[in-house]
């Protein structure tokens, strides 16, 4: 299963040929995970492809308000009738096969489609656009390609792949690909006020209660470059909130003057720390991330460890100031 990349026609025909898809994505879902499978699901369903989308975890409240989004199945596990039941996986945005938190899917064949630098390639077709601003866009891609043009619903969810990925088109990926994707989205239907509605303005109570607790773990190096926060078990139970409410929050360490790299610590079961990283310019946190077993994008990674948050702090604080020290 070491398919070289395909193009997004290639992946066309690998999506219309197969009879009933299993679609997913990485746990945690995000915009660009959610709004890819919907945009696919949609474009199957043009070529006669049934879909069941199934995600390990459910995506942030604000996004899965988009419409068609009550289709996603959230469960632990593959339904009942996989693999029997279908003839193709689809993962999208999962640079390993490890991502969607299903044991199982390379019982079939497997068309895997992202946008990381670093994929495992595990697919029987890897469609891989390193350069694309978000999967989504290499879905629209896709529609591109096979002729379809996309429901105001579709260029809805790719809109929002395309918005979230960027960071409402702030990050470096925010390329001219990224804008004339979106120009063609708004055309097909998208609102980019309703959009920026439910990213932004969805947030829990339990989040905000959550971004309180955080604060006051906030620390900040000497030379101001690394910002970090944290919140443990406790944090998340004195905020009644979940994994799902952290969302975010990485953006406002990562908003303070000087500040170079962003670190997020999350514990909220016992001996396991999951973390965020984020940086600015040159500074590479995705290798980071790699050595803890994540990965993600030079600015932007994301990794699980095992241990107790003070100690896993202390140590990939110290890696992240060994890391600017060598790289300025
Ligand atoms: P976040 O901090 O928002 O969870 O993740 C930031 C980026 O890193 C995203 O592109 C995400 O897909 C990636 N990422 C986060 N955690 C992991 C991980 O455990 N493994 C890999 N390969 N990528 C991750
Ligand atoms: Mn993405």
């Amino acid at each position: 299963m070491t398919g070289a990349s395909t193009d997004a026609a290639e992946a066309v025909r690998c999506l219309a040929d197969a009879r009933r898809a299993l679609v997913t994505s990485h746990m945690s879902p995000d915009g660009d995970a959610l709004g890819s499978e919907l945009a696919l699901a949609e474009l199957a369903a043009a070529f006669g492809t049934d879909t069941v989308i199934v995600n390990r975890d459910p995506a942030p409240a604000g996004i899965a308000e988009m419409p068609g989004a009550e289709v996603v199945c959230v469960a632990p596990t593959t339904p009942e009738d996989f693999p029997k039941g279908f003839d193709l996986v689809v993962t999208l945005e999962c640079p390993g096969l490890d991502r969607p938190g299903f044991d199982g899917l390379d019982a079939l064949p497997i068309l895997n489609i992202d946008h990381h630098a670093a994929n495992d390639r595990y697919g029987e077709l890897n469609y891989l656009d390193e350069s694309a601003p978000a999967v989504g866009e290499m879905v629209l891609r896709m529609y591109r390609a096979a002729g379809v043009e996309p429901s105001a619903q579709a260029a809805t969810a790719m809109y929002v792949a395309l918005s979230t990925d960027t960071g409402d088109f702030r990050y470096s990926n925010a390329t001219p690909r990224a804008f004339l994707a979106a120009a063609e989205l708004v055309e097909a239907g998208a609102r980019p006020e309703q959009v920026a509605e439910w990213v932004h303005q969805r947030r829990s109570a339990a989040s905000v209660r959550l971004l309180g607790e955080a604060l006051r773990t906030l620390q900040i190096t000497e030379d101001g470059r690394v910002a970090s926060l944290s919140v443990d078990a406790d944090a998340f139970a004195r905020a009644q909130a979940t994994p799902a409410d952290t969302d975010g929050l990485i953006n406002v360490p990562r908003a303070i003057t000087g500040v170079i790299v962003a670190a997020f610590f999350k514990q909220w079961e016992p001996g396991v720390v999951r973390i965020s990283l984020r940086s600015r310019g040159a500074v590479d946190v995705r290798a980071i991330a790699a050595a803890y077993g994540g990965g993600g994008h030079s600015n932007a990674a994301g990794c699980t460890v095992p241990g107790e948050l003070a100690a896993v702090r202390q140590e990939v604080l110290a890696r992240l100031r060994t890391l600017l020290e060598s790289g300025s």
